[in-house]
């Protein structure tokens, strides 16, 4: 089955047709000495740094040095406010409200829902096979309609990588967009999929500072895709969706620190695999799912008291129990070794009472 991919077909008419909001910065960003184009304040009034500017709309110089980091070229690369905003300006993009669909795998990230629902956007799902692993073959079956198939590698809540081969059958025979989410990419060892965005124009892959950098605060997602697809994000994004602080806190984050990240890494796999350990040990779990993220699922005999109790003892972890296919199940985030071992202690007490 040969697959004809025809970008324009897929994209909203009214988004496709649309003249985007040209912003001041836009239409001048030089080095001028007299800048009287952007209704600014010319005296800097609240706080120690000047702040009066408005920020690069594009994010250029940001831009370039994840451009490095990750290997791809600047124009293959969005920046939003988390990868939120990129899920949600890809349902803006591709999904007519009222009328377009999307798919996804549960159990996974409850934004792709979320978002839709914003969207009026109806969701087809297909679950995981077995609860976890891709079912390439049953989306292709059921797809027709949608314009959007969201996979989330490795996968939240699951923790698991999903297979190359059923996310490369599904590159290549579906018509639509696959979006590929790499939240914890880090973490897993797997190549990212954004080295192959040559090979799959339907291709888009999210990354974010959320996770392996620990930025969660600045809120700060990358989306990577085919420049056709990036310039349609460009053109219906807010005009200054990263504010100048955020800029030039994560390009300062990128310089110091782009080579001790994947020794913090290691040391929250090392303490990962040993809480796994530790957890298989306890009576009341049944099973810890084999992660390839900073998380563990664990299937236990009662979600619903466990975490009730760790509360009562100020640590609190994510009861997932009410997922689909995630029956007795809780999530825990890897914390520091101490926050390990509170968490262990916890749940051996847990385990005598
Ligand atoms: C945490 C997480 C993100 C990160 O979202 P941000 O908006 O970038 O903070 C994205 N996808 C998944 C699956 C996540 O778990």
């Amino acid at each position: 089955m040969g697959n004809v991919f025809n970008l324009r077909s897929l994209v909203r008419k009214n988004i496709w047709d649309i003249k985007p909001y040209s912003s001041a910065r836009d239409e001048y960003s030089g080095e001028a000495a007299v800048f009287l184009d952007a209704n600014e304040n010319p005296y800097s009034v609240a706080g120690q740094e000047a702040r009066n500017r408005y920020p690069d709309p594009y994010q250029r110089e940001l831009k370039q040095a994840v451009a490095e980091i990750k290997g791809l070229p600047a124009e293959n690369i969005f920046l939003g406010n988390g990868s939120d905003e990129a899920i949600d300006l890809l349902y803006n993009i591709f999904c007519s409200p009222g009328a377009d669909a999307a798919v996804i795998s549960s159990p996974t990230y409850g934004m792709y829902s979320v978002s839709a629902n914003t969207n009026d956007c109806r969701i087809i799902d297909i679950p995981l096979k077995n609860g976890v692993q891709l079912d390439s073959e049953a989306i292709l079956q059921s797809c027709s309609g949608a314009k959007l198939v969201f996979i989330c590698s490795p996968n939240n809540p699951t923790g698991n990588l999903l297979d190359t081969s059923e996310i490369e059958a599904l590159l290549a025979q579906y018509k639509g967009i696959v979006v590929i989410d790499e939240a914890y990419i880090d973490y897993s060892g797997a190549l990212s999929w954004s080295k192959r965005l040559g090979e799959f124009p339907n291709l888009v892959v999210l990354q974010t500072f959320s996770k392996a950098w620990g930025l969660a605060n600045i809120r700060l997602g990358m989306m990577f895709a085919s420049k056709e697809i990036i310039a349609l994000a460009n053109k219906i994004k807010l005009p200054y969706n990263i504010s100048g602080i955020v800029q030039e806190y994560a390009l300062r984050a990128i310089e110091s620190k782009k080579n001790t990240i994947s020794s913090i890494v290691a040391e929250t796999i090392a303490s990962r695999d040993e809480l796994c350990r530790e957890l298989c040990k306890m009576s009341f779990v049944i099973k810890v799912l084999p992660s390839d993220a900073n998380f563990v699922l664990v299937k236990t005999t009662c979600p619903k008291e466990i975490y009730q109790y760790l509360l009562s003892n100020k640590i609190v972890i994510r009861d997932r129990s009410s997922l689909l296919y995630c029956q007795g199940a809780i999530r825990i985030t890897i914390g520091t070794p101490e926050e390990n071992r509170q968490l262990i202690e916890a749940l051996k007490q847990f385990g005598r009472d």
